[in-house]
């Protein structure tokens, strides 16, 4: 599949994020991101036919068999951005900070191409955090209008489950080991963006340092800070699911850079758990 909608979506003048770039050969790297965008979510990637199939999983994975995650799929995003890590500047789709949360590698069990089309993919990670295998179930939907884009993402009963796991436990990056308040501030971001030029990782992740090294290189575009109004973080709150909402977009900035280590404001959180439980129904 290729990329005209992670394309179309982004202005790349204005983003870091890398420029949508179908690559040849298949990997089979995986990245999850932790994403503070609208609201605080996990992307969950997995390198598949040249692109990162993606799912944002509002809670995020989970090594306890007992969590089933929702997963939304989302548009396939290339394989570049298994490393990006920064800031999406605001006025631009998804703005907020992203922290590359684990990664590694993944193995299917069995054929991936047919388990995806069939809603129902088995892999195994190899990453930091997540290790062992986990399933990823298209739901069968109930809802009229539903877009068919809900999955399910569970870990398999193995030596790698941590039953009570508590994802807030784990608010590290594994290529710079950032909390995700240490990257939304401006200044750390842009301390890291220098140095790292100079000083890719050694050795067994090759790979990375490439990436990295691109990233590193690409200048950020200056932002503007505004209060955040009432209604723009209510705004907010509804648009709870996906990459962001341009309307709230330089409200959820100030909120993501004014929010203590809980992240996320309890307005929006209320709200968010407001529609879940509307979707549970
Ligand atoms: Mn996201």
């Amino acid at each position: 599949m290729a990329l005209e909608e992670y394309g179309r979506k982004r202005r790349f003048q204005d983003t870091p994020e890398p420029p949508p770039k179908v690559e040849k050969a298949e990997g089979h790297r995986f990245v999850v991101q932790k994403h503070h965008a609208s609201h605080l979510h996990y992307d969950f990637r997995l390198e598949m036919e040249g692109v990162l199939k993606s799912w944002a999983v509002p809670k995020g994975p989970s090594l306890d068999p007992a969590d089933k995650r929702l997963a939304m799929m989302v548009e396939d995003h290339p394989v570049s951005y298994l490393l990006f890590e920064g800031i999406i500047p605001a006025g631009n789709y998804g703005a907020g900070t992203v922290m590359v949360w684990d990664t590694g590698t993944w193995e299917a069990l069995g054929n991936s191409h047919e388990m995806l089309a069939k809603g129902d993919l088995k892999f195994r990670l190899d990453g930091k955090k997540l290790k062992g295998e986990f399933v990823l179930a298209r739901m069968r939907s109930r809802r009229p209008g539903s877009k068919g884009t809900e999955w399910l993402l569970i870990k398999k009963r193995d030596a790698g489950v941590k039953e009570g796991f508590d994802i807030d436990e784990f608010d590290w990056s594994v290529l710079t080991k950032r909390s995700l308040d240490e990257i939304a501030g401006d200044e750390g971001s842009a301390e890291w963006q220098s140095n790292r030029a100079a000083a890719p990782p050694p050795g067994k992740n090759a790979w990375l340092a490439d990436t990295l090294a691109k990233v590193a290189g690409k200048k950020k575009s200056p932002t503007t800070e505004e209060k955040p109004t009432k209604k723009a973080t209510a705004a907010a709150s509804r648009s709870a699911d996906g990459d962001g909402n341009r309307t709230t977009k330089t409200a959820v900035r100030s909120v993501v850079r004014s929010a203590k280590k809980s992240s996320v404001p309890s307005v929006v959180k209320s709200a968010v758990k407001k529609k879940r439980k509307k979707r549970a129904s």
